[in-house]
């Protein structure tokens, strides 16, 4: 799949108001019922145990494959290990022929679906038919299932109804009952003349050879039940050892797929079992044939980064609360869709796809707060980026900004400064709303904030100052608030002024490098990462402060792992990583000190969660507190925490997805009945004040640095430079 390909591919989709809406309301929902799923309940806890149980059986999958056969094998079951999607799906027809088999009904699995099963068995001449009522539309309207639980969530009951009548050749009513009804009659009558039911599994347990199914409707029972042959697909992946592994499995798997506590069916099955076939002959045991289904799954397995994937249990809560896939649904994946499936892609059915819809990706981190099996998925979408930039290289533009621009902080900063002259034409008030020719599309539906006349770097000497300094505090100003927002620059220091803290601003600091991360390009993030280290070596301040908390994550966290491994720079990471600490929580740590005195707000505030303040941060109550004790009256919007949509250069890369995004982060403000917009972000503020700009101009968006600098106006505590 090409760039433009994706790209029109995400357009079609956004244009196809069905898939946002229904994914959108069932993301909404699905979060609210799946806190309540889990009330009372350890998440973080069982996602650790999860996680160990299934990290140490991919660390023994071959072991326990070899067990499970053995102990499958004794119980009466056949276990063929497939090696690839073309064996297993050869193993079924030779099968199905040699027992001269027509008819097969199919219950929902994931990795019938990934060996691309039902069109090879079609080419095969032999009938398989799904009965999982979301798979059975979706084979109807030759469609691929856009989700892992829920196939055809993006289907309108009406196109349900088109399609239905197509099949029967009579009219059928859009309305559920009775269309469920029909699937079941018409089921029903394949159940009871197929010979085989061919299943997948969530569990497989090796000590006995047991595998387990979670399932809501009736027709997984029936499938394995009644017809006289059974055939199980079951990923490598499934294995777990122990049959006691089920349990924590068990807890988080319909609470993070349906937010249910137990499904309606859990299905165990070991060994074999009779059966009556369609012709009401007695077996006295059915032929049960239990397929191992590598596919990829050992090469993960034995990649020092991506076996963590293998730590999935296929709840599809990284899809449901991504706000990428609640847009375009299936386009963001292939057969296995949205983070997971991105990496799933790259290994088990499409690599040259994954290469690109990894792309799709914000970053935003939201899926791995909600993983069940406890996966930095975010981590993993940017380690196939890094690799396929190693690959495949980078276009000539980004080379160009990346590898002379970025790390040459001379030639950057002048560059920045010229972009400040040429953009005059067309800024007004610090704004531009319109660009010319091929730049239009970045004003579309935003405002973009110009390119400040004097970056702080140079307002430094300026600055307020404390009447007494009790303290040295260093700044690390990051390329937007240097640049484009000096002012949250200017409050950050009168903050710290009224707090007594003097500032120093080392001029050798340069970007943080996290664009070229996001880009894949290690060896740059490196580059930048010891140059900031360099300059802020010898300074003699106690903190280093950040009000930009993508900074704040690159120079506290990724720093010191990046540099892990190099003798000399790691140590001055990690010390460089302890001084390190966002403005909100450093004034919250001192906030006694200015209560006293700040003119209260009297505002009603909403906060928007950054995403790299909340996910790696993990700050969230400081700001809010902070605006309470300046007076605002804090309404909370629904959710806070969903993304802006900025993600850096992706608002460049995918404006029309960046823009529905933020769409519905504005939607959440507006909702809320605020005044102001209070966030810890600059890029935050760059997106959602853009766009507030055209939607509601009379929506302030603030850093939580510019309402306390505001609130301390003309209170007297602080002086000029
Ligand atoms: S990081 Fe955000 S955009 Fe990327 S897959 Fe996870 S939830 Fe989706
Ligand atoms: S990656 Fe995590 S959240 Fe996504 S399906 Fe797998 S276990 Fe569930």
């Amino acid at each position: 799949m090409s760039k433009a390909a994706l790209r029109q591919a995400t357009r079609e989709a956004l244009a196809n108001t069905n898939v946002c809406s229904a994914l959108g309301k069932f993301a909404d929902n699905y979060v609210i019922a799946r806190e309540q799923a889990y009330r009372h309940k350890d998440f973080e806890g069982l996602r650790r145990e999860v996680a160990r149980i299934k990290r140490e059986a991919a660390e023994r999958m071959e072991e326990l494959a070899a067990q499970f056969t053995r102990e499958a094998t004794r119980r009466g079951a056949t276990v063929f290990r497939a090696a690839t999607a073309q064996d297993a799906r050869e193993y079924i027809a030779r099968l199905a022929r040699s027992r001269g088999i027509k008819t097969i009904v199919k219950s929902k699995s994931m990795a019938s679906e990934e060996i691309h099963l039902n069109k090879y068995l079609k080419e095969q001449g032999l009938d398989a038919v799904e009965t999982d009522l979301g798979e059975w539309i979706i084979q109807l309207a030759c469609q691929r299932p856009s989700h892992m639980v829920m196939p055809a969530i993006h289907m309108s009951r009406n196109e349900v109804a088109e399609i239905f009548s197509r099949e029967i050749k009579k009219p059928v009513e859009p309305e559920i009952s009775s269309m469920v009804q029909l699937a079941r009659r018409e089921l029903r009558r394949k159940f009871l003349s197929s010979w085989m039911g061919i299943s997948g599994a969530n569990i497989a347990v090796a000590e006995t050879g047991t595998i387990v199914m979670v399932t809501n409707e009736g027709n997984g029972r029936l499938t394995t039940t009644l017809p006289p042959v059974h055939v199980i697909i079951v990923g490598l992946e499934k294995l777990v050892p122990c049959f006691t592994d089920i349990a924590p499995i068990l807890e988080v798997l319909p609470r993070s797929a349906t937010a249910q506590h137990i499904t309606t069916y859990v299905t165990m099955i070991t060994g074999t079992v009779p059966a009556v076939d369609p012709d009401g002959n007695y077996h006295e045991k059915k032929e049960l044939h239990i397929i191992l289904l590598d596919n990829g799954r050992t090469r993960m397995a034995a990649d020092p980064v991506f076996k963590e994937a293998l730590q999935c249990v296929r709840c599809a809560a990284c899809l449901n609360v991504c706000p990428i896939y609640q847009l375009v649904g299936g386009v963001f994946g292939d057969v296995y869709t949205g983070g997971i499936g991105t990496v799933l892609t790259a290994f088990f059915t499409d690599p040259q796809k994954a290469q690109q819809v990894q792309n799709l990706c914000l970053g935003c981190g939201r899926c791995r707060d909600y993983c069940s099996g406890n996966i930095d998925l975010p981590a993993l979408i940017s380690e196939l980026r890094r690799r396929t930039v190693e690959r495949e290289g980078l276009g000539y533009v980004e080379k160009v900004i990346f590898e002379r621009v970025l790390v040459n902080r001379r030639l950057f900063h002048r560059l920045l400064k010229t972009a400040s002259r040429l953009q005059k034409p067309f800024a007004r008030g610090g704004k531009i709303r319109h660009l010319p020719l091929f730049l239009s599309g970045l004003t579309e539906g935003r405002t973009l904030p110009a390119i400040a006349d004097i970056p702080f770097r140079d307002r430094v000497g300026t600055l307020p100052r404390p009447d007494r300094a009790t303290g040295r505090v260093a700044i690390f100003s990051g390329c937007l608030i240097d640049f484009v927002y000096p002012g949250i620059g200017e409050s950050v220091a009168k903050v710290l002024a009224a707090l007594g803290f003097e500032i120093v601003h080392p001029e050798q600091q340069t970007c943080c490098g996290y664009p070229a991360k996001q880009a894949g390009l290690t060896n740059i993030f490196a580059e930048l990462a010891r140059q900031n280290i360099a300059a802020f070596a010898g300074i003699d301040a106690g903190h280093i402060l950040t009000a930009c908390p993508t900074c704040a994550e690159a120079l506290k966290f990724l720093y010191p792992e990046l540099l892990a491994g190099d003798p000399v720079w790691s140590k001055r990471a990690r010390a460089l990583a302890e001084k390190v600490t966002d403005f909100s929580s450093f004034v919250f740590a001192h906030r006694e000190k200015l209560v006293t005195f700040m003119i209260p707000l009297k505002k009603k505030v909403t906060y928007h969660d950054s995403c790299h303040l909340k996910r790696r941060l993990r700050v969230t109550g400081e700001p809010r507190q902070l605006l309470i004790d300046a007076g605002a009256e804090l309404v909370e919007m629904t959710p806070a925490d969903l993304c802006c949509g900025f993600g850096g250069s992706y608002s460049i890369k995918f404006p029309e997805l960046s823009r529905s995004v933020l769409d519905r982060k504005l939607q959440a403000v507006l909702g809320s009945g605020a005044e102001v917009v209070a966030l810890d972000c600059p890029g935050c503020q760059m997106q959602i004040g853009g766009g507030m700009d055209r939607q509601n101009p009379r929506v302030q968006v603030m850093h939580t640095a510019e309402i306390l600098a505001r609130c301390l106006a003309g209170t007297g505590r602080v002086q000029n430079g």
